[in-house]
């Protein structure tokens, strides 16, 4: 027998191995190997049986092991991985090992435990003489007399004070047995769960979330590959809805992975899937999968779904490469989260991923949102996805009302610079007095260089691209980071005259001292990603809120997903207009969606939720369309404009930077490479740049970028992909491509 092998090790081609007649039963496609690669010792995949028939044979080497005895890869995943491979430009051994966790291809040991059990009685005669030569071994079999069933060796030996050579002589003469068993480590019973648990009786369905869920039945049980946007507005109860479709896909055999968006929240999440599947479903371990896992958990939670022994996985975006079995069901819960996306290489799209996975399976996927993302949006408008809606929230509960403070007001009232509005600070106090409580929005850090005036609200736009053009105060310019365009900073606001154009961000600290001295008595805490850099403070801190200990949470939008706490009825977003005006085509949408998320936390108990959004350009289509939740209103106007400049969802978006020490040699390359593809490929694609980046220097590295738009995407990677490989790149100028990416910083 011989195979093919996708060594991970750095280089990407297939090698050739026989395999020894000892391994032939463990190997199989997709079986994980240890292979001789020159002098060095290697993993690698099996990624073919056979070699071609001119092949010479006799020369080959054979198989070092067989890490495990079933395929570590199945079938789906490596077709997944090759797919992969080509589509975002990555290396397959890469892909390999974002696929397999670290501890699985280290096979960091399955942890054993010894049992011992009673073997062949002594006799009366025997026994005697036994405790007269060797009391310990004596004392140990005198115990195991009474034992009716396996007891764990480590165990009684300690108990009964016995030296563990004591059990050797008395295994070897057959009157106690050893054996050897798997224990389990899988995070089933997580403790980072604990505490959040949630009732778990089924819900009785509303008419919206029956029909919705009747709907997906019928595509779960049709058993091909499908995909719906399960589009609901926030607490319309679409959670119910994935475990009820979670459920009918067990109920058949098959296997679900479950992915949500942050990790730091899931423990909700996970604790509500488990007490619900665990109600509906006894017996169905639920594995869960996120960065805090111990090797061991990771391991045996990873070689319970390889067996088939689990058959649901709850997790983050690298939870997609679960090694499910029999996979029937794939739900992306907040699909539109830039966090599915990966930022390092292989840059996948978690939920396009789980697409094409749910493709190879011929299984369903459920994506749902209450603000979609334009790309999934417009595949259910075009009839690719499926698409249901759920409009009303549980209970009717009102969506809550959007207060927008116009601050361009709010500053010539308070002759200066202020963090918040005297709206937000006479709600906050109202809800003191009556203990409930607040959350404090604020964007995540933006630039300082995109330039808003505090005047008017005007910003700058590249007259090409639509998007913010970006502050370079060494040359005192503004420029296009997509296109190049440029011109002069101005010293005054072109539309108004005002002089207060630098746009500066407010960092959590500052907001936090205002809330103080408007609210001395009140308990405020900060959450951003400097104060919870530790995941036990981070728990702890939404424990206290969720507690009354809080009355006021000050954070980044870090805090706002999945919050469900229903003594909040004041929802305070501090500065809508960052996110508005980042130097990003889907600078809008985010902020829509943030506004809406936000908006989404307050009001989910009995009280109605007030939202107040302090911003410089409350006219905004994005701050506008959020204040009903209007999604249909707020999508037709961006498709129209993406359509205008031809962005994604109309065209496929990459993205190619260069870094490197040397600034004009970079330029010099970047503009050749530019050069050479638009001759090569310009009929295929369109080519923006090289321009610098918008953080035009990190760490003494320069950095410049390229876009490609394109229809095609999957052939023009390839050839793209050929081309670069054979570009003569000096050493020094590092480059790095990004398929369909998220954020254009
Ligand atoms: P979404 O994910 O759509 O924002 P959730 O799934 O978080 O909404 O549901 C909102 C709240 O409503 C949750 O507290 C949930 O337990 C509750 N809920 C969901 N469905 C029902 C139902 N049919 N009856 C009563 N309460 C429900
Ligand atoms: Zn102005
Ligand atoms: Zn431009």
């Amino acid at each position: 027998m011989i195979v093919g092998v996708h060594p991970i090790a750095g280089f990407d081609k297939l090698l050739h191995y026989k395999v020894p007649a000892l391994l032939q039963h463990a190997v199989a496609l997709g079986s994980l190997v240890r292979i001789q690669v020159g002098r060095r010792f290697s993993l690698g995949i099996v990624g073919a049986i056979g070699a071609p028939s001119d092949f010479p044979v006799d020369r080959l080497k054979n198989l070092t092991e067989a890490v495990y005895d079933f395929p570590a890869l199945p079938a789906d995943l490596l077709a997944l991985a090759k797919w992969m491979a080509v589509y975002y430009a990555a290396p397959l051994d890469g892909i390999i090992e974002t696929m397999l966790p670290g501890a699985v291809r280290r096979a960091t040991a399955l942890k054993q435990e010894k049992l011992l059990s009673m073997g062949e009685k002594l006799s009366a005669l025997e026994l005697t003489a036994l405790e007269r030569r060797a009391p310990q071994q004596a004392k140990l079999y005198t115990f195991m007399v009474q034992q009716f069933r396996p007891v764990a060796k480590a165990l009684v030996l300690k108990r009964l004070g016995v030296e563990a050579a004591s059990a050797a002589p008395l295994v070897k003469r057959g009157a106690i047995k050893e054996e050897s068993q798997r224990v389990n480590r899988v995070a089933y019973d997580d403790d980072f769960a604990s505490g959040e648990l949630v009732a778990a009786m089924p819900h009785l369905l509303n008419t919206e979330q029956q029909a919705a869920f009747d709907a997906l039945k019928v595509e779960i049980d049709k058993q091909e590959f499908g995909v719906t946007l399960l589009h609901g507005v926030t607490g319309s109860g679409k959670t119910e809805v994935y475990l009820r479709s979670i459920h009918e896909a067990l109920a058949d055999g098959g296997g679900v992975v479950f992915l949500v968006p942050e990790v730091a929240l899931t423990p909700q999440t996970v604790a509500r899937v488990r007490s619900r599947l665990e109600a509906i479903a006894p017996g169905h371990a639920c594995v869960v999968w996120h960065s805090h896992l111990s090797e061991g958990e990771r391991v045996d939670g990873w070689h319970e779904l390889a067996t088939g022994r689990a058959r649901i996985v709850v997790g983050a975006r690298s939870a997609i490469f679960a090694p499910v079995q029999n996979l029937r069901l794939i739900v992306v819960d907040e699909e539109h989260e830039p966090a599915y996306k990966q930022d390092e290489t292989p840059r996948y799209h978690g939920r396009d991923v789980a697409v094409m996975r749910a493709k190879l399976n011929g299984a369903h996927c459920i994506l749902g949102s209450a603000t979609p993302s334009l790309e999934t949006y417009a595949n259910a408008k075009a009839g690719r996805y499926g698409h249901l809606r759920m409009t009303q929230r549980i209970d009717d509960r009102q969506l809550p009302f959007i207060d927008v403070v116009d601050m361009r007001v709010e500053i010539m009232r308070s002759r200066g610079m202020t963090t918040l509005s005297q709206k937000l600070v006479h709600a906050m106090q109202d809800r003191f007095e009556k203990r409930e409580q607040t959350i404090l929005f604020l964007n995540r850090r933006g630039y300082s260089s995109s330039m808003l005036c505090r005047g008017c609200g005007h910003v700058e736009e590249c007259p090409h691209c639509s998007i913010s053009m970006t502050y370079h105060r060494t040359d005192e310019l503004l420029r296009c980071h997509m296109c190049g365009h440029e011109r002069g900073a101005p010293a005054r606001c072109p539309s108004c005259g005002s002089p207060e154009i630098r746009w500066r961000g407010t960092g959590t600290q500052r907001v936090e001292e205002a809330v103080q001295r408007v609210l001395p008595r009140a308990r405020i805490e900060r959450m951003d990603a400097d104060t919870m850099s530790k995941k036990n403070r981070f728990r702890q801190v939404l424990a206290e809120f969720r507690a009354g200990k809080i009355d006021v949470l000050v954070g980044t939008q870090m805090i706002g997903k999945g919050l469900d706490i229903p003594n909040v009825t004041l929802v305070g977003m501090v500065d809508a207009d960052i996110s508005m005006h980042m130097p990003d085509f889907r600078a809008t949408e985010r902020t829509f969606q943030l506004l809406v998320q936000v908006a989404g936390r307050a009001g989910r108990g009995d009280r109605a939720g007030v939202v107040i959004v302090q911003s410089f350009t409350p006219q905004a289509d994005a701050i506008q369309f959020s204040r009903h939740a209007d999604f249909e209103g707020f999508a037709e106007g961006e498709l129209q404009l993406r359509k205008d400049f031809r962005y994604p969802p109309y065209r496929h978006l990459i993205h190619h930077s260069f870094r490197g020490p040397n600034p004009e040699k970079l330029v010099f390359f970047a503009e050749q490479w530019a050069r050479k593809v638009e001759a090569e490929l310009g009929e295929r694609l369109e080519v923006r740049g090289p321009s610098p980046s918008p953080i035009e220097k990190v760490k003494d590295h320069y950095r410049f970028q390229v876009w490609y738009f394109t229809n095609g995407v999957s052939r023009v990677i390839r050839d793209l992909n050929t081309l670069r490989r054979g570009f003569a790149w000096p050493d020094d100028v590092l480059q790095v491509l990004d398929v369909d990416p998220v954020s254009l910083g």
